[in-house]
């Protein structure tokens, strides 16, 4: 009988090969990534924004991505922001968290999950914070506060708007109370904003979840959400548990909660640069930037201009 025994061995051998699925390295390194049909090219939907052709997902972006689409390729300046000492309550759970701190870094190459850059849309400067949702969620702790303070503060020094690129899934457990701090110093930033009358404004990109959602995301003079973007702050299953109630099929989705008055405008991703920069043109009574193209003018000039009008 050992040569049924072999047989069953190597039939069993072929399904756990069939059955491994590969890893997030391999995914990462990878040309292709997956959507609605399946495997699609990493370059075909690079070509379309990162938003699937077919189901019109808009997928994921880092801030580098971001940045460009908003601002052009290297039309922007990616400002350096202050990081405070790593790990402050060393913090241990089945890992520790210098050992997350680490790993997230060489994956993204980000010393905190937020980017802070100096850019123009429609000819008007403006500073903007994107998240990189790869470090360790984009969730908040003291640095990712940090840069949104440098954002604030860089925003009232030049007297220009400030935009959030929100996203994260909240604040950082490993930082206890220190991330939990972070929601009150981004009001407080965004209050000196108001009081400078500098524009605010959230895009939602997804997700944005928990601490992140109950502080800056909501702050905003005008929120704009992308389409199909999680914007919650306890998760569905939690919610559904506590109410015993079932939930809409999009509850927590840019388009629910903009029925329920928290976004005021969804925007897909390839017309943001345009309508921001027309919002922004109307908030700061710039009507002329609307269709004028001084695109040749150099930025002390518009400066100059902004202050004039
Ligand atoms: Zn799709």
């Amino acid at each position: 009988m050992n040569w049924l025994k072999k047989t069953l061995d190597f039939g069993q051998k072929i399904k756990r090969l069939l059955k491994k699925r590969p890893s997030r390295q391999d995914m990462e390194a990878s040309d292709w990534t997956s959507c609605c049909k399946g495997p699609v090219l990493k370059k075909d939907l690079e070509d379309n924004l990162w938003v699937c052709a077919d189901c019109y997902k808009h997928h994921r972006i880092n801030p580098i991505q971001r940045f460009d689409l908003l601002f052009g390729k290297g039309n922007y300046q990616v400002l350096k922001t202050p990081i405070p000492p790593d790990d402050p309550l060393n913090f241990t759970d089945s890992k520790s968290y210098k050992e997350r701190l680490k790993s997230a870094r060489k994956k993204t190459g980000l010393n905190c999950s937020m980017v802070v850059a100096d850019g123009s849309i429609n000819n008007i400067r403006l500073t903007a914070i994107a998240s990189d949702f790869n470090y360790m969620g984009a969730s908040m702790g003291a640095a990712e506060g940090e840069a949104f303070l440098f954002a604030a503060q860089h925003s009232i020094k030049n007297q220009q708007p400030l935009l959030v690129v929100a996203s994260g899934g909240g604040m950082k457990m490993q930082e206890s109370i220190i991330s939990l701090n972070q929601m009150t110093r981004t009001t407080l930033a965004i209050n000196e904003l108001k009081t400078n009358k500098l524009p605010y404004i959230v895009l939602f990109s997804d997700p944005v979840a928990g601490g992140i959602t109950a502080s800056y995301a909501m702050l905003g003079d005008i929120h704009i959400a992308e389409p199909g973007a999680l914007i919650a702050f306890a998760g569905r299953r939690v919610i559904e548990g506590t109410v015993k109630e079932e939930l809409p099929e999009n509850f927590q989705k840019s388009e629910h909660v903009q029925d329920c008055g928290f976004v005021d405008t969804i925007i897909p991703r390839k017309d943001l640069p345009e309508k921001i920069g027309i919002l922004l043109s109307i908030l700061l009574n710039k009507k002329s930037e609307i269709k004028e193209d001084n695109s040749d003018k150099a930025p002390e000039n518009n400066i100059e201009n902004r202050e004039a009008s």
